[in-house]
């Protein structure tokens, strides 16, 4: 079968022919009919050799999404031909944390050796793959396959993000949404699906301000040095209750520090590498909340789908062939993509 593999560091990722997978006891193998594309493997990919976590060569894609194709034995919980979602963050499976269905937050996982699909154990851009355990999956229930890979984590990350924000977002409240990529587009839909905050985006590129608003954004800012004045003008000068930056670089953190109101919330999503000093002196205004979320619980993720098949959120994808998914990463990189990038593998 074709597979997209990140095989040497520093080299961009290629289109190579390896075994289908055979499902051993209590696994899944999926047909994979859709995987999305995230900034996540780009960060991941410029990490240098000394501090690569994963084995190499590694199969891509940690946004999956396929029919079942054949069972390891003992596996009752789905059957052949089942349409499923994959859930990514996976997790021992016994402690507390997994019983509650967070396995993004469980402790036991690295040290087990436990690692997301893409992220260490062989990912979605490939025509099969394995899941080893019907736990991580979530039926599709008649959502379509396109639309339901970048909901694995384009959706779920930022369902989560705005989730522990929900009782801050009231009438009259303003959410800012830094960045309107694969995961901005559809925060901003998640909030104006969820709450009754007005949602100012921010984003250096014309085009994913255009798609912001589009999707329901009421504001667009250029994101620049004078974003978060322009957020503080258009709040009457009392910032905005909740910040959720999508990049996390240094001067988007600045921004996200700098817009937000008394008693708000910082989340800083994207791995962009900048930090936020949290503290009397740090420069947040009193009683603010930061935190760095991880992906999302898998209930979350029910609650993500159902929300697409109500038609309350919808991924703007543009699709590629799996052969045609290095020139995807390269177009990611140039910032040169609206909304997500999925692959479908089967052509
Ligand atoms: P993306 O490339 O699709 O979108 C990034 C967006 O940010 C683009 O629209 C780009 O134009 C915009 N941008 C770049 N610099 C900017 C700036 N200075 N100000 C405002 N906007 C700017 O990326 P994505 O796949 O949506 O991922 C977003 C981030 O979230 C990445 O850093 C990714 O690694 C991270 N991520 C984190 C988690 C998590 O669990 N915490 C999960 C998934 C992705
Ligand atoms: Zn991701």
């Amino acid at each position: 079968m074709k597979a997209v593999q990140y095989r040497r560091v520093g080299h961009a990722p290629e289109v190579v022919e390896v075994p289908v997978p055979e499902p051993g006891p209590g696994q899944v193998l999926l047909k994979v009919t859709a995987a999305g594309i995230c900034h996540s493997d780009l960060a991941v990919m410029g990490w240098p050799e000394e501090q690569f976590p994963y084995p190499l060569p590694m199969t891509l894609g940690h946004e999956g999404v396929g029919t079942v194709a054949a069972l390891g034995s003992g596996v009752t919980a789905v059957a052949e031909g089942d349409a499923v979602a994959v859930y990514g963050p996976w997790g021992c499976g016994r402690c507390p944390k997994c019983a509650e269905g967070k396995e993004n937050c469980c402790p036991h996982a690295a040290g087990l050796g436990i690692m997301p699909p893409g992220l260490g154990s062989p990912g979605a851009l490939a025509e099969y793959m394995l899941v080893d355990s019907t736990r991580h999956l979530v039926p599709l229930n008649g959502l379509d396959p396109v639309q339901a890979a970048p909901l694995t984590d384009a959706g779920l990350t930022p369902y989560h993000a705005i989730r522990r924000s929900l009782p801050k977002l009231l009438p009259g409240s303003t959410a800012v949404v830094i960045g309107v990529g694969g995961l901005g587009h559809i925060a901003v839909q998640l909030l104006r699906a969820l709450t009754p905050a007005r949602v100012i985006a921010l984003d250096v590129s014309a085009e994913k301000l255009e798609l912001a608003g589009k999707v329901g954004a009421h504001e667009t800012l250029r994101s620049d040095g004078e974003a978060a004045a322009r957020v503080r003008g258009l709040t009457g000068g009392i910032g905005a209750e909740v910040v959720l930056d999508f990049v996390g670089a240094e001067a988007t953190v600045a921004v996200a520090a700098a817009s937000v109101a008394v008693e708000g919330d910082v989340t800083v999503v994207g791995l962009g590498g900048g930090t936020l000093a949290v503290g009397f002196g740090g420069g947040l205004p009193f009683e603010v909340s930061a935190a760095f979320p991880y992906w999302g619980s898998r209930p979350e993720l029910m609650d993500v789908l159902a929300l697409a098949r109500e038609g309350l959120v919808s991924a703007h994808v543009e699709t590629f062939s799996i052969e045609e998914a290095p020139e995807a990463y390269e177009r990611l990189h140039a910032g040169d993509i609206a909304g997500r990038a999925v692959v479908l593998p089967q052509g």
